[in-house]
């Protein structure tokens, strides 16, 4: 049913153009959800024959969406808006609402229809090129694939954002503001506190070992653990889904629908607990956007990084500490007496910091993985800068990889073909890892100072003051406030690496008898 006003009683002209601005946004959302549930039904159900068509059907979505994108009567809008907006009674949100649609919109536009196709193919067949070259270890095959990729993303920056270093219009696009130069700098200065941790830790007498948590973790009793422990988090099953995949991740298809997957492994219990607490982080976030403000940047996340800093916060912040122990082992030992009678909290607890230098990013323990992203963010920035050949790429990495870890890569499998990200076109993604480390640390350091009684709320298996802290000072945003101002709005400090750095030494370091002492 439709009303019809009289033209006296209309609202004014931008109030008119505000509502179709943001009907209009909703609609490209809608769409990019149906993106969004075709990517997760191939990564669960698909069956394998169903590919190709799979394909097709994302591209048709996709090609809809970017039309709808780029549509100019919506620039025209947005435009007026900008304008209008410089006056009159607006509220922040407002402002910032179409301050990021016009920055999404004009980034958009500028991109021909033709690159924009041509990158898309581009990616699916450089993926279906980089699963077949990793199990055979051929970088030879992958070269010219990937050459093809870096050399369209240098068009989509330079098209995209001309006014901007090539490789920060693309950090720009999965981390709106941060530029490569200030990245560059907190990596600088993390590196020197990471290296002498790793060595320590490495070389200590009495390491301790991930054994604990190893015996007979039967895969049905798993299920119903995990689900427990996510439910307890606060991931609201009435709005969201468990399944399987291969590769953990969080997926989601609207306000009300949000999606995470774990994988199992039933001599090793942590396997499938910490896919869990990872994706429910990130599940967490996603639903504690606004929902009236589904497809509007207040219902939308504000970074990968701030993304990220929540997975890792819950992983790594809470699923490794000894409080969460006290309350998460004797729920454990309900499931499975016979395989954890032997342990307590502390043993649990001990085992789960380990620390082993590996060659495999995903398999990387919490000190390690930092300098894992640090050689691909240097990489790629030179690749994407012309400063380095894709064709020199494997001996960069391998050289790079032994200065840092002490062991060289024995072949491409396990050295610069090991992650899918730049076959997908996903180049600038890799720092927002370690930039969601450092905002997770940094927001726990504030937390604390806000949240004194958290050990015990933790140890007694109550999570809503802490949940409650990230909703309000995080989730709630959305992205109407960039990332770098979110985190110091959030923690009352700007961004800054001390925090992971004391962090690391303090949990590390005492499960590795060291002195509780960063360098300085
Ligand atoms: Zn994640």
């Amino acid at each position: 049913m439709s009303i019809s006003h009289s033209p006296a009683r209309q609202p004014p002209a931008p109030r008119l153009d505000l509502d179709e601005a943001a009907a209009h946004a909703r609609r490209a959302a809608v769409l990019a959800s149906v993106e969004s549930i075709l990517g997760w039904d191939e990564q669960t159900m698909l069956p394998p024959a169903g590919g190709a068509h799979r394909a097709d059907q994302v591209a048709a979505v996709a090609s809809l969406a970017h039309s709808l994108r780029t549509d100019p009567a919506q620039g025209d809008r947005l435009e007026r808006l900008a304008v209008a907006m410089e006056g009159g009674d607006w509220s922040a949100d407002e402002r910032a609402t179409v301050l990021r649609l016009l920055r999404d919109y004009r980034k958009h536009v500028r991109l021909p229809a033709r690159l924009v196709e041509e990158t898309a193919r581009a990616c699916i067949e450089g993926q279906q090129a980089w699963v077949d070259a990793r199990r055979r270890s051929d970088w030879k095959g992958f070269a010219p694939k990937l050459a093809h990729i870096v050399a369209l993303k240098r068009e989509q920056a330079s098209c995209q954002s001309p006014d901007l270093d090539p490789y920060d219009s693309l950090l720009d696009d999965h981390e709106p503001g941060a530029r490569a130069s200030d990245v560059s700098a907190l990596f600088d200065r993390l590196r020197p506190s990471l290296v002498p941790l790793v060595r320590a830790c490495t070389g200590a007498p009495h390491a301790p070992l991930d054994d604990v948590l190893r015996g007979q973790f039967p895969r049905g009793a798993q299920e119903v653990f995990v689900r427990t422990v996510a439910e307890r988090i606060g991931f609201d099953f009435n709005r969201g889904r468990l399944d399987s995949s291969e590769h953990p991740f969080c997926s989601t298809t609207g306000p009300h629908d949000c999606r995470i997957t774990t994988r199992w492994d039933e001599s090793y219990l942590p396997t499938a607990l910490f896919g869990v607490l990872h994706e429910a982080g990130h599940g967490l976030y996603e639903q504690g956007l606004r929902e009236q403000a589904f497809g509007l940047p207040g219902g939308e996340a504000a970074s990968l990084g701030i993304h990220e800093s929540q997975s890792r916060l819950w992983e790594n912040l809470v699923g490794r500490s000894l409080p969460f122990w006290e309350w998460c082992l004797p729920l454990a030992r309900t499931m499975f007496p016979a395989a954890l009678s032997e342990t307590s909290p502390e043993s649990v607890q001990r085992s789960l910091l380990a620390v082993r230098p590996s060659l495999i990013r995903v398999e990387a323990d919490e000190v390690t993985y930092n300098l894992h992203v640090m050689l691909r963010f240097d990489l790629e920035r030179a690749l994407v800068r012309g400063e380095l050949a894709v064709a020199d790429l494997p001996s960069a990495w391998d050289d790079r990889f032994e200065q840092d870890f002490g062991i060289r890569p024995a072949n491409a499998a396990e050295g610069v073909l090991q992650d899918i990200h730049w076959s997908a076109g996903l180049i600038g993604y890799f720092p927002t890892y370690t930039l969601g480390n450092v905002y997770a640390a940094q927001m726990m350091a504030a937390i604390e100072r806000d949240l004194p009684a958290l050990p015990v709320e933790l140890a007694a298996g109550r999570f809503g003051s802490l949940l409650g802290w990230l909703r309000e000072r995080v989730h709630h945003h959305g992205r109407l406030i960039d990332p770098g101002r979110l985190v110091a709005a959030a923690t009352g400090g700007p961004i800054s690496e001390r925090w992971l750095v004391e962090s690391l030494w303090k949990r590390y370091g005492s499960a590795h008898g060291l002195a509780q002492r960063p360098p300085a």
